[in-house]
Order: structure tokens, then C-alpha cells, then sequence
């Protein structure tokens, strides 16, 4: 069991209209009243946020953006800036998804700016990193992810990373019902946190949340969650079910 606060985020990605991500969220708020002691975080498609940020008022729920630009405005059709996602009452955004990644070119370099963007305006980043099958396949999985920490934080000092959270998504884990082991996960989330304190420093080493992403269920939930080093959970496809995206909250 970690010693710091749990964050159980729900990636809703390119799922439900504004009137079903609505409902689904003000199913989520009755069914989460009793919940104290975890954050929670829903990030729903952009047109749902405001909606669903009326939905969830009064309630521990937070929300995420699942993406942002790095620029705060300007001629750049289809994006979104980091003020428009506080504004519809953002308070986290997922930077550097592998879906991001993989279907839209996202590099270290632009995750780098994001994380950037989203922490001078205020948001809290959630910033996935994760080896694919192959890299793991041939032990590439450590310096894979060192590479993706040192090039994503490059150029911050340890003070302006408070606020971020890291998100350990296994590419070969996500969507795919196949689940790193807890021990797996933690063996890797035992070595991010050394990779940090030596790129930065031990206090945040010791204090900066890393979730694990890839098939979480409430099945699994509770052995990932006891695991001293996995301090919360990024969940796709089971967050989409506001009860079984509860039970995963009640761990
Ligand atoms: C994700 O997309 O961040 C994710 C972890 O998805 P799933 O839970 O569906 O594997």
C-alpha cells in the first residue's frame, strides 16, 4: 500500500456524447458519495467537459482534459489550449497517451512542451509513459522509459514538478485484457522512482504519484493497489461503466 494519496483517473477517449457522458457521471457522483481518501479524475471528450463539470460540482470527482496544445491561442485548427480546458473546469490533462503517440506523431519533444503548457497554466499533468511489446520482448523496457522521463521533464527542476503525476502504461497492456503483474508493475514503478531521484531529487521522488494504466479492473484493482510503489490507476475501457469504474474507486 502506497503512502500517498491514491488517484484513480478514468480515460473516457473517444466515447460518449455530451447527454451520455453527462448521465454517466452523475451516476458516478451518487455511486462515489461515501469515497474519502482517493482522488478521483474522469476525463471525458472535450464538447462533454463543461457539461460534465456541472455534473460532477460538490462532489471529490475531478476532471481531465485528455490532451492539450502547448500554445496558449492562436490559428491552430482542432486544437485546444490549456486556459480553454481550466476554463470548461479542468483541473488534470493527460499528456502523451500512447494512443497519442502512436495515431498522432506525438513525440518526447511535444510532450515536453505540453507538460510545460499544462503546468504554467495550472493544470496537473498526467503524463503517460510505456514500453511496447516488442521493446520488453528484448529487455529494452528501463531505458525505454528512463528516455521518455529524461526527454519529457527535460529542462524542469524539481520544484515545478509538485503537480505531476506519471502514468506507467504498458503499451502491450492497454486495451488488450492483458495486465502486467502487479509485481511487473512494480518492479518498474520501484525504478522510475530511482530514475527520478537521480534526475531530480529524492523528496520528489518520494512524493510524485505513479499510476499504472493497462486493463484495469476491479478484478485486479486491489493487487496492483497494494503494491507499496503504485499509487493509483489510469483506466480505459472499465471507467466507461460508472459502477465498475466505482469498484475500482473502492479498491
Ligand atoms: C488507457 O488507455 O489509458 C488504458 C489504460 O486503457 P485500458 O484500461 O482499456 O487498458
Amino acid at each position: 500500500m502506497s503512502v500517498r494519496t491514491p488517484l484513480i483517473a478514468g480515460n473516457w477517449k473517444m466515447y460518449k456524447t455530451c447527454g451520455e457522458s453527462v448521465k454517466s457521471a452523475q451516476q458516478l457522483k451518487s455511486l462515489v458519495e461515501g469515497v474519502t481518501g482517493t482522488d478521483i479524475m474522469i476525463a471525458p471528450t472535450f464538447t462533454s467537459l463543461e457539461p460534465v463539470f456541472n455534473a460532477i460540482k460538490g462532489s471529490r470527482i475531478n476532471l481531465g482534459g485528455q490532451n492539450l496544445h502547448w500554445k496558449t491561442e492562436g490559428a491552430f485548427t482542432g486544437e485546444i489550449s490549456g486556459d480553454m480546458l481550466k476554463s470548461a473546469g479542468c483541473s488534470f490533462v493527460i499528456i502523451g497517451h500512447s494512443e497519442r503517440r502512436q495515431l498522432f506523431g506525438e513525440t518526447d519533444e511535444s510532450v515536453n512542451k505540453k507538460i510545460t503548457a499544462a503546468l504554467s497554466c495550472g493544470l496537473k499533468p498526467v503524463f503517460c509513459i510505456g514500453e511496447s511489446e516488442a521493446e520488453r520482448d528484448s529487455n529494452l523496457t528501463f531505458s525505454v522509459l528512463d528516455k521518455q522521463v529524461q526527454a519529457g521533464l527535460r529542462g524542469f527542476v524539481s520544484d515545478d514538478l509538485k503537480d505531476l503525476v506519471l502514468a506507467y502504461e504498458p503499451i502491450w497492456a492497454i486495451g488488450t485484457g492483458k495486465t502486467a503483474t502487479s509485481e511487473q508493475a512494480q518492479e518498474v514503478h520501484t525504478f522510475l522512482r530511482a530514475s527520478t531521484a537521480k534526475q531530480f531529487d529524492d523528496a520528489l521522488a518520494q512524493s510524485m504519484r505513479i499510476l499504472y494504466g493497462g486493463s484495469v479492473k476491479p478484478a485486479n484493482v486491489a493487487e496492483l493497489m497494494s503494491m507499496p510503489d503504485i499509487d493509483g490507476a489510469l483506466v480505459g475501457g472499465a471507467s466507461l461503466d460508472p459502477e465498475t469504474f466505482s469498484q475500482i474507486i473502492k479498491f
